[in-house]
């Protein structure tokens, strides 16, 4: 890299960052550090909210409600695609500065999620959620009109901190809400610059965005202002997060945590979908919420499989994500670090056996985890039941199809998985039986504006994209009309 792409790199990612409120860039009493997962070293410091400071964002964009929802959708979709416009001519800054804060590979992970983002907010900005008549006769009628909230608070974690900030603010933007968003506290950063583009194209106070630790997202839980909380997270903070906002009965999504089962039939052409699998279960470094978390192979094929995974494993570089040839960065954190370490350690105190990785060096800097396959671990094994959240993968043998189906729903968890075979239509009977939101049949992880996503059982309240996803902004309020 030339000295003059350092410095402007430099230049991107030391900052200054500020806080988006009222349509202003605003400076902070306090900052906290951001770190970069692949040197360990400081990248930046953001700017820490003030209690008084949440209070501001969340005023002004309750003024901003007023006009923001009596817009037309034809309007609020003019400024959603000015919006998108601007962030296009930011594209290659905001990945770096994604890649640097997140650790994910610039042009395999970074770049794509920039993209997503943008094209998200097109997509998005061309749906309505209309008005429909539920009933009429010549006397009478009644309509179901579907209007916007009022302030909406999103909360949103650090494996996909833009995607999935965007996956909030583009359907409550367009339904008319206005919105304060609160990244991560280890990923604030781009999460940060997306809101300061914002403030040249929107109009002040329709979207802001604070960041500070984890007692902001409490403050905002109980806030009085806050209409609804669109939370993505841990499932431990979601159970947080209902409790937090019952005294004021917000409306509330929630998409958490996973343990996705994938299940690889007894006919399936395993030797094509290793690819798959491997990315389905590694991508990211294994922080995907829908992630395979744990791979059941038929015992017929196990050990063949588990060989040909390790070598397509062993292809794969894993370094800074800024690096081009490397397809693997770091976990995001030292706090994951260090509990992905534990599960490590209780792999080895329980002798399971390690098919590939297994050891960190302790003196490279930065947070790597190596891609690490375990043979057949018992059902009962942490790394089976925990979502590992790590580029680690299980690879459990089963041999009957019926005892696979019971171990994959046999979790607190619901949110995906996927099931891999030649017969079509027994694999799709298969996955019709996996008490899970998402399910995919020889693909994994297609997702889109129109295609419901959410969890079942304690991985998820609501949906998010799909006409239900957008529902979810608005209330139901039905007029009766006697003619
Ligand atoms: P986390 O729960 O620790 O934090 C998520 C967000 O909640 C952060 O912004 C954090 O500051 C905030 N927060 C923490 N405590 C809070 C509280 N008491 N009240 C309000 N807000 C609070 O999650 P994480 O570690 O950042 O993210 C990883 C988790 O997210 C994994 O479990 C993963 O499966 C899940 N996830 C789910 C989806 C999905 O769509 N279902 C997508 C991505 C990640």
């Amino acid at each position: 890299m030339s000295t003059a792409t350092t410095e402007k790199l430099a230049r991107i990612f030391d900052g200054p960052y500020y806080l988006s409120i009222a349509g202003k860039l605003v400076e902070a009493k306090y900052s906290f550090d951001v770190f970069n997962p692949a040197t360990g070293e400081i990248l930046a410091k953001a700017p820490a909210a003030s209690p008084a400071q949440l209070d501001e964002a969340i005023a002004a964009a309750k003024t901003a409600f007023k006009s923001w929802s009596t817009l037309g959708y034809d309007e609020r979709e003019t400024y959603l695609n000015a919006y998108a416009d601007a962030l296009e001519k930011s594209r290659d800054e905001l990945a770096r500065l994604l890649t640097a804060e997140q650790g994910k590979p610039l042009k395999t992970g970074a770049e794509p999620e920039i993209d997503q983002s943008i094209s998200y907010i097109r997509q998005i900005a061309a749906r309505r959620v209309p008005i429909e008549i539920v009933e009429e006769t010549d006397t009478h009628c009644v309509e179901l009109h579907h209007p916007p909230l009022g302030v909406v608070g999103a909360i949103t974690p650090w494996n996909f901190p833009v995607v999935l900030a965007l996956w909030k603010v583009a359907p409550a933007l367009i339904t008319g809400n206005t919105i304060v968003i609160k990244p991560s506290p280890f990923t604030p950063l781009s999460t940060l610059r997306f809101g300061e583009i914002a403030q040249g194209v929107l109009p002040p106070g329709v979207l802001s965005v604070v960041s500070g630790g984890n007692e902001l997202g409490t403050q905002m839980t109980a806030h009085p202002d806050l209409a609804k909380i669109s939370f993505t997270g841990s499932t431990a903070t979601g159970k947080e997060v209902i409790r937090s906002t019952a005294d004021t009965v917000k409306r509330l999504t929630l998409e958490m945590g996973g343990n996705d089962a994938a299940i690889v039939l007894p006919d399936a052409d395993w030797k094509s979908i290793i690819p798959q699998l491997f990315w389905g279960a590694v991508g990211n470094s294994g922080q995907w919420c829908v992630g395979i978390k744990r791979l059941y192979v038929h015992r017929s094929v196990h050990e063949e499989f588990v060989a040909a995974f390790v070598d397509y494993a062993k292809q794969q570089k894993m370094g800074d994500g800024l690096d081009p040839d490397v397809t693997i960065g770091p976990v995001q954190n030292k706090m994951q670090f260090e509990k992905v370490k534990t599960l490590l350690d209780d792999i080895k105190a329980n002798g399971q056996k390690i098919a590939l990785g297994g050891e960190i060096d302790e003196r490279r800097p930065g947070y790597f985890i190596p891609v690490t396959v375990i043979d057949n671990p018992p059902e009962a094994a942490r790394i089976v039941q925990e979502e590992q959240f790590a580029p680690i993968v299980p690879i459990v043998m089963y041999d009957d199809v019926e005892d696979a189906i019971g171990r994959a729903n046999d979790t607190p968890f619901g949110l995906g998985g996927s099931v891999w075979g030649r017969d079509t239509r027994a694999a799709v009977a298969v996955a019709n039986r996996l008490e899970t939101g998402m399910v995919w049949v020889n693909e994994i992880h297609t997702q889109g504006v129109d295609i419901p996503f959410g969890g079942h059982k304690q991985s998820g309240l609501g949906t998010e994209h799909g006409r239900e996803g957008r529902l979810l902004f608005t209330n139901a309020k039905t007029v009766l009309v006697h003619k």
